[in-house]
């Protein structure tokens, strides 16, 4: 649904920076030393992805280690599809900003003044670090959110939606909001950052809040912007799978300090399927999962932590111990019941090595964004810091080109998915994510995906009954869900965590990465980063 609204009296702030999960906590915070910030979020402030983080984040800071090792570590995760300039800034600059995370007072664990790193998966050295053991995200949230709440240059609007994007001659000039009254306005402003997160809803199992609907990528999408690598979402192999019990993470640092993967017949089967058993890249460990699992008929497999002490279980992974405690299940005597499930979007809208997006005056950084620094296969913990390095640029960006202030346009547009007007949006959301979940989860085959786009055709727009965040949240995962279905079909090869059972083998020739536009489906190849005119 297009609809056109008048600029006339409006007035247009600085910045507007939609999303508080660490790229949009951290990138306010940064702009707010240029100019006055407006900062939206569709739930409270501390509610995001980020907030849940569990093993840490990913830095070269050990006199032992180094940003050179950290980047090859990346690059061979990303199975040939990393862009080796962006991931250069992540290794090379990411120190610089966690120095700064802890001179703002994030606590990360340390003994005797010495911080403690741990060693995860495909990583070849420990250079994750780690707060209050197991809660990392929700300790950065709370020092950037305690930041951001007494920074005077800052506004923060919780429970405001972001609808659409506010385009027009010259780019992007804002959003179209929903407030908590269900009142529409517009958000105008000079640039406007995007840090949405992911969208692991679109599954039914899944480790991702119920925020992350992947709305960001909708919006940018129907503003102009195009997405790359939505064929590239990260399964973590390792969610509890209990009862009664939600989908809550079992971090890899848990396997980083000992724990061991046991099919149903108590068996370690990770040796057989890679040298670096549990501590494979996380697609393969994935698949390795999924393949006992369907050997046995079981819906889990067991994670062993017999040789890790009580004392370490309890110090080391506190918040997994008591989540699991309160299910019944105590950890230092007990095996840990897990399944696979949706963690990660390597995908997102395509942006420049200055965090813009082909939309002049639109930047995005954090999981919503792609720079081209996960590739096909994100390293473990190293999103957390692609969002404060690809924030960090943005405000770099923005401070030494001044934003030109044209004579704003009369009429700015907003288009937003109106595509079902559903009876029961609770059980239209439940059948797209157990569509989405049973066609284009960790293994994949051409007719599934056309099955599924078959049963996603666009139904006519339809005028909505009423404009809601659950109505909207729908429309941008049927969208999504869409885009991924075109892009995991055309890409006829399998890497990194996209998996095709009728092309079980990488292509060379798709050494290039997927974009997808209003325009349709194109493709460039993996070294060439996106540049844009403006
Ligand atoms: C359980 C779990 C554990 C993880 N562990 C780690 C880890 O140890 N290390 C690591 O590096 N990564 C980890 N990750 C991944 C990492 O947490 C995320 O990739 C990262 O936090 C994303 O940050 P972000 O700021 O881009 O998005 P988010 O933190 O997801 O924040 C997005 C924000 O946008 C808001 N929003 C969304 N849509 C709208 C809208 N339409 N209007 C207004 N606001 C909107 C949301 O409410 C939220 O505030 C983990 C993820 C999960 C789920």
């Amino acid at each position: 649904m297009k609809i056109n609204l008048s600029t006339a009296g409006q007035s247009v702030a600085p910045f507007l920076v939609i999303g508080s999960g660490i790229a949009g906590l951290y990138t306010a915070l940064k702009l707010a030393e240029i100019d006055a910030v407006t900062l939206i979020t569709k739930d409270t402030l501390e509610e995001s992805n980020t907030s849940y983080a569990q093993g840490g984040i990913a830095v070269a800071l050990s006199p032992a280690d180094s940003p050179e090792l950290h980047y090859t570590d990346t690059i061979q995760a990303g199975a040939g599809l990393c862009l080796p300039p962006a991931v250069a800034a992540l290794v090379h600059e990411g120190p610089e900003r966690v120095q700064e995370l802890i001179t703002w007072g994030v606590p990360f664990d340390a003994e005797a003044g010495t911080l403690l790193m741990t060693r995860e998966a495909a990583h070849s050295y420990p250079r994750v670090l780690h707060a209050d053991g197991d809660a990392t995200g929700r300790e950065i949230t709370k020092i950037l959110a305690q930041r951001v709440l007494a920074h005077p240059q800052i506004t923060v609007k919780e429970n405001h939606y972001a609808v659409a994007l506010l385009t027009g001659e010259g780019g992007c000039y804002g959003a179209l909001v929903l407030a908590e009254n269900g009142i529409q306005t517009s958000l105008l402003a000079e640039a406007t950052v995007l840090t949405t997160g992911g969208c692991g809803q679109i599954f039914t199992d899944t480790t991702n809040p119920a925020v992350a609907t992947g709305d960001g990528l909708a919006l940018a999408f129907l503003a102009g912007a195009p997405l790359a690598d939505l064929e590239f979402v990260q399964f973590h192999p390792t969610a509890l799978h209990l009862d009664g019990a939600p989908c809550f993470l079992i971090t890899e640092a848990v396997r980083g300090e000992g724990g061991i993967l046991r099919n149903q017949k108590g068996i370690r089967f990770m040796p057989s399927y890679h040298e670096q058993a549990e501590l494979a890249p996380r697609d393969v460990v994935a698949r390795s999962v999924w393949s006992e699992m369907a050997k046995t008929g079981a819906d889990h497999v067991y994670l062993d932590l017999s040789l890790l002490s009580a004392d370490l279980i309890k110090r080391r992974f506190p918040n997994i111990y008591e989540t699991c405690l309160r299910y019944g299940l105590d950890i230092t005597k007990a095996p840990i019941p897990v399944a696979p499930a949706a963690h990660y979007m390597m995908g997102g809208i395509a942006i420049d090595l200055h965090g813009r997006t082909a939309l002049p005056r639109l930047f995005a950084c954090g999981e919503v964004a792609n720079p081209g620094v996960h590739g096909a296969n994100r390293l473990a913990s190293n999103s957390l810091l692609d969002g404060l390095v690809f924030g960090h640029r943005i405000f770099e960006y923005l401070k030494e080109h001044p934003r030109t202030s044209p004579a704003l346009p009369p009429e700015l547009t907003a288009v937003f998915p109106t595509e079902t007007n559903p009876e029961n949006l609770t059980a239209d959301r439940l059948a797209l994510k157990e569509l989405a979940s049973t066609h284009l989860g960790i293994i994949r085959r051409a007719e599934d995906l056309q099955n599924a786009q078959r049963l996603l055709v666009p139904l006519t727009p339809e005028a909505p009954r009423a404009l809601s965040r659950p109505y909207l949240e729908l429309q941008n995962m049927r969208l999504l869900v869409r885009l991924m279905l075109n892009a995991a079909l055309a890409r006829q090869e399998s890497r990194g965590s996209h998996f095709r059972v009728d092309y079980p083998e990488p292509d060379p020739a798709w050494t290039k990465r997927i974009v997808l536009s209003a325009a349709g489906i194109d493709s460039i190849p993996a070294d060439q980063p996106f540049t844009w005119p403006w």
